[in-house]
């Protein structure tokens, strides 16, 4: 069984002092359920110190939103992979769309930021999707997969083992319109699909969260499907009730005989 996983994305937004209320409020809600499921925040880069100690051994995970292609060096205003394990991150963001297409990120850059993210013994977390162009145009599984491929190309199916992909549609990040279950359910099925094709057991062993205005109204339908391990918040991770709901969400669809589950972390190679 793959273990469920939220992930809140708090992009560039907190202080020290929202920072501090907002944990606060979100440990206090997600008692109940916090050993359901995986949870992780990923805050901005100055805040990792102060999260991570707040965090402290709640069981919630600390995550980055990026890394640096580079290992250390002449490399000024960039984080390296070998700072964030230090700071206790388990989780890296990569490939996020607001990476790709404001700071144009290739995926080739995607793909050295993923090999840096896993020499250091980090999850990373893919985000891949089409834009509303590409899906009106029928080609959203002909970009997740040209996106995922970068990353295999460059790392090989092995160092894929244990990341987490996130299907985030370029249309419905922080635009309040998410996917219809139907067309979440089918791009999940089509990644997984790939990915099985790549290697035996690595279609059903990935977990694949979604990402794209996930909030505690929506989140029980998004999360129905068996295809759907989670998700990937960005505005509604800022907001105690609405993230702590979407946890009570994703944690409901753990049946009782399900709830030892977890990831797996290598599959079987062709
Ligand atoms: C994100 O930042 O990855 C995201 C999905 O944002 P939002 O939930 O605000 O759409």
């Amino acid at each position: 069984m793959r273990k469920p996983i939220l992930i809140g994305n708090w992009k560039m937004n907190g202080s020290l002092h929202s920072n501090q209320a907002l944990i606060v409020r979100v440990l206090a809600r997600i008692r109940p359920f916090c050993k359901t499921i995986d949870m992780a925040i990923c805050p901005p880069f100055p805040y990792l110190f102060q999260v991570r100690d707040l965090l402290g051994y709640t069981g919630v995970a600390l995550g980055a939103q990026n890394v640096s292609c580079a290992t250390s060096g002449a490399h000024t205003g960039e984080v390296s992979a070998t700072m964030l394990a230090e700071m206790g991150c388990r989780y890296v963001l990569v490939g996020h769309s607001e990476r790709r297409s404001l700071y144009h990120e290739s995926d080739n850059d995607t793909a050295a930021r993923f090999r840096q993210i896993k020499a250091c013994g980090m999850v990373p977390v893919l985000c891949v999707g089409e834009t509303l162009k590409e899906r009106e145009q029928g080609r959203t599984e002909e970009v997740v997969e040209r996106q995922l491929r970068a990353v295999i190309d460059e790392n090989g199916m092995a160092a894929v083992a244990g990341c987490i992909v996130a299907y985030e549609p370029v249309w419905a990040i922080g635009t309040g319109r998410t996917a219809t279950p139907d067309q979440v359910n089918e791009t999940h099925r089509a990644i997984r699909q790939f990915l099985e094709n790549c290697a035996a057991g690595a279609g059903q062993s990935t977990r694949i969260v979604y990402g794209g205005s996930v909030n505690a109204a929506n989140a029980a339908e998004l999360f129905q499907s068996p295809e759907v391990d989670g998700g990937l918040v960005g505005g509604a991770s800022l907001k105690a009730d609405e993230f702590s709901g979407i946890g009570a969400a994703l944690a409901n669809t753990v049946t009782q005989t399900d709830s030892s589950c977890d990831a797996v972390d290598s599959f079987q190679m062709e």
